[in-house]
């Protein structure tokens, strides 16, 4: 499969990326302690780019940064426009200034109800259980709780308990689904996170409870069988990841979803449309049938948000209306996620239709460009036209 990377000792040059015996490699906790969080450490990797030491050097003071050894080798070490590479080491945009960017511009501090919960649809939270991750997404999101050194919702209350955080999600039965996002929730040892869900599970009015994490792309390793024995005692759990590129789909990350799979947790996954990482149809056909291939189903194609420190990734919509039409009908129905963009009022779908109103009915288009038209006496459009 495309972008298998079953070798974790060095790709192009063999003498030169450090080799790791299996039995560090395979552990997770050995990634994370060993993280790449300096440029001499990254140099054991990549060659560094003039424009790359200076992002890295002016990111001090200002935003985090970290790789695992894991997501590290799947970077082309010679060339900075490696689609991996761009969405973890530091670049010069990250310091522009763009017009429009906040650091919050979907609003999850407007919604945020306590320490954790974001309320924002009536029948379902997200639980921001960590500011953690096991790599800083230079795209991420929630940059600021994430990755700003200044940031974080959680000041010097991480650890804290989440009494508070589940009593409100007691108190307001209409919830039925909880989302647990952050940061990364696997960043957490399995018995804290199994405390938190447990606690979830304790209340009645909670129905599915979902994980989002993309620990399956940077740290494959993480999702272990007693991490998903441990999901599978507190059915039913969905999990969410966020493969960007068809480079992170590999053996280990297939590995990973397998686990899952087997557990009965089902996978999806959402994607964030990047410039210069996957703003092309090509690029977006093969990461959404390659996810089909290891039984990841595609759900959400995020238009990247104009945040403060992201903003150098956005492109323009009418990119995303070309990707969108170069899936839908191009490939497997189920393949094809959905466009949205995140708005202080929530996610809104953003592709554009395949039928126009016309006075005698619909006119419609397929994916060929090719049209029809529907007329009003064959298939009523109002309710008037069907009696
Ligand atoms: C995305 C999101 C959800 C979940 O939305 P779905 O469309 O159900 O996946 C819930 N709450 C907030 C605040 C969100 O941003
Ligand atoms: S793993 Fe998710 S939350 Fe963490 S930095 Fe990446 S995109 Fe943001």
């Amino acid at each position: 499969m495309p972008g298998t990377h079953g070798e974790h000792d060095a790709t192009a040059d063999p003498g030169f990326r450090p080799r790791i015996p299996a039995a560090e490699w395979d552990d997770w906790r050995w990634h994370m302690r060993k993280r790449v969080n300096t440029t001499e450490k990254a140099r054991r990797w990549l060659r560094l780019t003039p424009d790359e030491e200076k992002a890295i050097a002016d990111s001090a003071g200002r935003y985090r940064w970290s790789i695992t050894p894991y997501y590290a080798s799947l970077m082309d070490p010679d060339d900075p426009a490696c689609p991996i590479r761009l969405q973890a080491v530091p670049a010069p945009g990250e310091f522009e200034r763009f017009p429009g960017s906040d650091v919050d511009p979907v609003g999850d501090t407007y919604y945020r109800k306590t320490n954790r919960v974001v309320h924002k649809y009536r029948d379902r939270v997200i639980l921001l259980v960590t500011e953690a991750c096991p790599v800083y997404c230079r795209h991420c999101t929630r940059k600021f709780h994430t990755t700003d050194v200044s940031g974080t919702y959680f000041r010097d209350d991480e650890g804290g308990s989440f009494d508070e955080d589940l009593r409100y999600i007691a108190e307001h039965p209409e919830i039925r689904d909880v989302l647990l996002t952050g940061g990364d929730p696997l960043s957490y040892q399995d018995g804290k996170l199994e405390e938190i869900v447990s606690g979830l599970r304790a209340i009645p009015s909670v129905e599915i409870i979902r994980i989002g994490s993309r620990f399956p792309v940077l740290l494959p390793q993480r999702i272990t069988d007693g991490l998903c024995e441990m999901l599978a005692r507190h059915h039913p759990v969905w999990l969410n990841t966020h493969f960007n590129h068809p480079k992170e789909i590999t053996e280990e990350s297939a590995a990973a979803v397998d686990r899952l799979l087997r557990h009965g947790v089902p996978v999806g996954n959402q994607t964030v449309l990047l410039r210069g990482i996957n703003d092309d149809v090509a690029t977006m056909r093969t990461l959404m049938t390659e996810l089909l291939r290891i039984r990841v189903r595609p759900y959400y194609l995020y238009h990247c948000d104009n945040v403060t420190g992201v903003a150098h990734f956005m492109t323009s919509v009418e990119k995303g209306w070309e990707i969108m039409e170069g899936l839908q009908g191009h490939i497997t129905g189920f393949g094809v996620p959905q466009y949205v963009l995140t708005t202080r009022i929530g996610k809104v779908p953003l592709a554009r239709p395949y039928f126009t109103r016309t006075p005698d009915g619909l006119s419609l288009r397929n994916h060929r460009g090719e049209e029809m038209a529907v007329d009003t006496a064959a298939y009523p459009i109002t309710e008037r036209d069907a009696r």
